[in-house]
């Protein structure tokens, strides 16, 4: 192990795919024709399906830092990816993984692939191929999924007159990881806050039932402001936003107080759903979220013009300028 100090030693590929990333039985699909193994995977494309494919990558210092639990890395750098499908409508199906470690560590190889498995596992997503490669820590993580061919949520089908919602707790994750920084331990009701940080859990099922019923939609990955501004850039309106209506947790509220209201405005990495809903189905969509295990809120209206205006208490609000850009 002291050789291999201050020099990169070259990782196994074959030994390090094998051991941690290899285990056909662990999400059987009928649709994957050939796996890990070969020189590429081969895939069966559904039929009457469109294909919807994102790809994201975490990277040590940036998204995570260096004493991060290897088995939060494993499960957001696969969570991420699946909450950009879950904002199209889409089902997961298949993911490509490239790692990049400095050096084949079995205990963190094998957190990171847990955390990895136990998520795709649930939504039976089958890790079809991939890389692995010596350098500084890293995940890129490519997901396949499939929604009815041309039923796929963008982020510019928001109208004038439609509503827009938000499912869970926005800023739970941002005060998780607040919280991580400060003291390192839980503090009472902090778990769940970290736990928001380091283990999100991607909103596939909701993001699918809002087909047909959301004329728009978008993760929070950046905060939700800034991502509501996004759908509605894309989509060409505005907003008139209840900065009061904002969904913010009890655990946040105690540990918070007044950071909480902007910090679950400008907060980012919660991979809730934003989505907008017109008018005429917002009965449909309170019956079906109220099967839902999250919450979802209305924020308020999509306007003509390109204004996101917050209110409180029947004020204007200013979204305070705070960066909690990743680290
Ligand atoms: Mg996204």
């Amino acid at each position: 192990v002291a050789a291999a100090r201050g020099r990169r030693r070259s990782l196994d590929e074959f030994a390090v795919i094998e051991r941690f990333f290899s285990r056909p039985a662990r999400t059987r699909r009928t649709d994957v024709v050939l796996g890990i193994g070969d020189d590429a995977a081969v895939t069966r494309a559904p039929a009457g399906k469109d294909l919807v494919i994102a790809t994201d990558t975490l990277v040590e210092g940036t998204h995570f830092t260096a004493d991060a639990p290897a088995r939060s890395v494993g499960h957001r750098s696969l969570a991420v990816n699946l909450s950009d499908l879950a904002a199209m409508g889409a089902e997961p199906l298949w993911a490509t993984l490239a790692l990049s470690v400095p050096e084949a560590d079995a205990d963190w190889l094998g957190e990171f692939s847990r955390g990895f498995f136990a998520l795709a596992r649930r939504y039976r997503v089958a890790l079809i191929g991939g890389d692995t490669v010596a350098g500084p820590a890293g995940a890129t993580v490519t997901v396949h999924g499939c929604v009815a061919a041309g039923r796929f949520v963008p982020r510019s089908g928001a109208r004038p007159g439609d509503a827009m919602y938000v499912t869970g707790h926005p800023g739970d994750a941002v005060a998780g990881r607040l919280l991580l920084d400060r003291s390192r331990f839980a503090r009472r009701g902090g778990a769940a806050l970290i736990r928001a940080f380091l283990y999100p859990e991607p909103r596939l099922r909701e993001g699918r039932a809002l087909l047909g019923i959301a004329s728009a939609m978008i993760d929070v990955s950046d905060g939700l402001h800034d991502d509501a501004r996004k759908l509605l850039a894309a989509s060409g309106c505005g907003a008139d936003l209840d900065a009061g209506a904002v969904p913010v947790s009890g655990a946040m509220r105690r540990l918070f107080r007044e950071e909480s209201l902007p910090l679950a405005l400008t907060g980012g990495d919660d991979y809730e759903l934003l989505f907008t809903v017109p008018r005429k189905l917002e009965p449909r969509l309170q019956r079906l979220a109220a099967r839902w295990c999250c919450p979802i809120t209305r924020l308020g209206e999509v306007t003509t013009g390109k204004a996101v205006r917050w209110h409180l208490g029947g004020r204007a609000f200013r979204v305070p300028n705070l960066t909690f850009r990743h680290f």
